[in-house]
């Protein structure tokens, strides 16, 4: 047992590795949790907890609040065509600043510490700049410190590449280091600190009834980020699910030496775990929303075979993804409309690449809209409940939110609606589903 009940040995079933009782710890402080000195010396008092604890511990942080978009928008206005290894060179220096504040920060405390870069490590990534994906985390080094009792803080949101230059993982890419870093040393749990004490049935600044989940499995995680939840970067989940590595969302407002303690003696926070531990599970766990699609509609195209293929080859090929898919059946048999949906991103060059492939697919009008977004209702207990989509679209209807279209999986309904009517589809079906609080 560890000596500190309120600290991390509280947390519901966290395996202790060694008969002391120690655990090996990564604790990742995003954005807002970094905004400023005072912020980190809040962070530094959460990692101190932890250490007087016995715990051996590994930090990831993100840049301070703000300062990746300033580094974004600093290589766009610098040429909007820029070469996106010079970008890496440019926004994973927010992380190099935090990185080095908050070991100087907890030195000052007299905490054994010091910095890594990404490079240092080495995390590898493969060669894909601006959103690349860690490949391999020479995890030995970092452990062999950690075993002699030095805290890591290690830069989130980057890595080395295969041409020796800095590689960034994607926006909201430190939850992803912080969970590829704790698998690599074989951590026994990866708290996510953030700005909210952990993840809700939805986005708690749009709807305040949102309740927190105490736990959530990885499958639910991986759809709720994919479909808009970015409390946790969508690869992050991926890599704790395939490496079942134990994630817990939780606040880093909390009173470091007095962390909340719920009615169950338990910290308060979500853990995100296997689906056999969830306790009790509701039949739709969460909705969440995305804003950054857009929708495209070719009206009177052939209706024949081939045709699906000559609209999603070229753009496959363009490396666009393609969501949601709706075709109609041709009342004539001789045309029929296919509606489809990119991300925002990829409009442009989405209707460019489909201009240019007219005379293949033969359409005759192009329509676009941007200002749509997706509104997804997600749940493992929908496998085994039927009339759960029925009711999302009767709830829309008497709203009078009109469903543009519509995607379903296993686990999750999404609908793509009007994006002005996308807070009152939240709520509407946020309450329909029972989940308000
Ligand atoms: P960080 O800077 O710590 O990485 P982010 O801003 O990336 O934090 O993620 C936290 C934010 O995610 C919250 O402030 C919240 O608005 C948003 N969010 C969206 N959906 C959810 C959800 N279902 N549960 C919790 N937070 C959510
Ligand atoms: N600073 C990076 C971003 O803003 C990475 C992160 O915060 O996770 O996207
Ligand atoms: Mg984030």
């Amino acid at each position: 047992m560890c000596a500190d009940p309120r600290g991390a040995t509280a947390l519901p079933d966290t395996t202790i590795k060694n008969t002391s009782g120690m655990a090996r710890l990564v604790l990742k402080f995003g954005g807002t949790s970094v905004a400023d000195l005072d912020r980190i010396r809040n962070v530094a008092r959460h990692v101190k907890r932890e250490v007087d604890a016995g715990h051996q511990v590994a930090v990831v942080v993100s840049a301070m609040a703000g300062q990746t978009n300033k580094l974004v928008e600093f290589c766009r206005e610098a040429s909007p065509l820029h070469d996106a290894r010079e970008y890496d060179a440019v926004v994973a220096s927010g992380e190099q600043v935090t990185s080095g504040l908050l070991a100087i920060v907890l030195q000052d405390m007299g905490v054994n510490a010091r910095s890594w870069q990404g490079w240092q490590v080495p995390i590898k990534t493969d060669e894909n700049h601006g959103a690349a994906r860690i490949r391999d985390i020479e995890g030995s080094f970092l452990s062999e410190r950690l075993e002699q009792g030095q805290v890591a803080v290690l830069a989130g949101f980057q890595g080395v590449a295969p041409d020796n230059r800095i590689a960034t993982l994607g926006r909201g890419g430190s939850d992803t280091s912080a969970v590829a870093i704790a698998a690599a040393i074989k951590a026994d749990r990866c708290d996510i600190y953030t700005d909210v004490d952990g993840v809700y049935t939805t986005d708690p600044r749009i709807v305040p009834k949102a309740q927190r989940l105490d736990r959530v499995s990885f499958e639910e995680m991986l759809e709720m980020a994919s479909l808009g939840a970015k409390v946790l970067q969508v690869r992050s989940v991926e890599m704790a699910m395939v490496h079942g590595v134990r994630t817990f969302v939780r606040s880093s407002f909390d009173d470091p030496d007095a962390p909340q303690v719920g009615e169950n003696g338990l910290p308060i926070g979500t853990l995100i775990c296997d689906e056999d531990e969830l306790v009790e599970q509701q039949v739709v766990t969460g909705i969440a929303y995305a804003k950054d699609e857009a929708q495209i509609s070719l009206r009177d195209v052939a209706d024949k075979p081939g045709v699906a293929e000559s609209v999603f080859g070229p753009l496959a090929d363009a490396n666009i993804n393609v969501d949601m898919i709706v075709q109609n059946i041709s009342p004539d048999g001789k045309t029929t409309d296919i509606t489809f949906t990119v991300p925002e991103g990829d409009f442009e060059r989405a209707n460019k690449v489909l201009e240019d492939n007219r005379g293949v697919i033969g359409f005759q009008n192009l329509e676009g809209a941007r200002d749509v977004v997706k509104v997804s209702v997600i749940g493992i207990g929908m496998r085994s409940h039927a009339g759960i989509a029925a009711q999302c679209f009767r709830g829309l209807a008497s709203k009078g939110i009109n469903i543009r279209a519509i995607t379903t999986s296993e686990i999750k309904i999404s609908v793509l609606i009007d994006s002005a009517y996308a807070e009152l589809a939240v709520r509407t079906l946020h309450s329909l589903y029972g989940l308000d609080g």
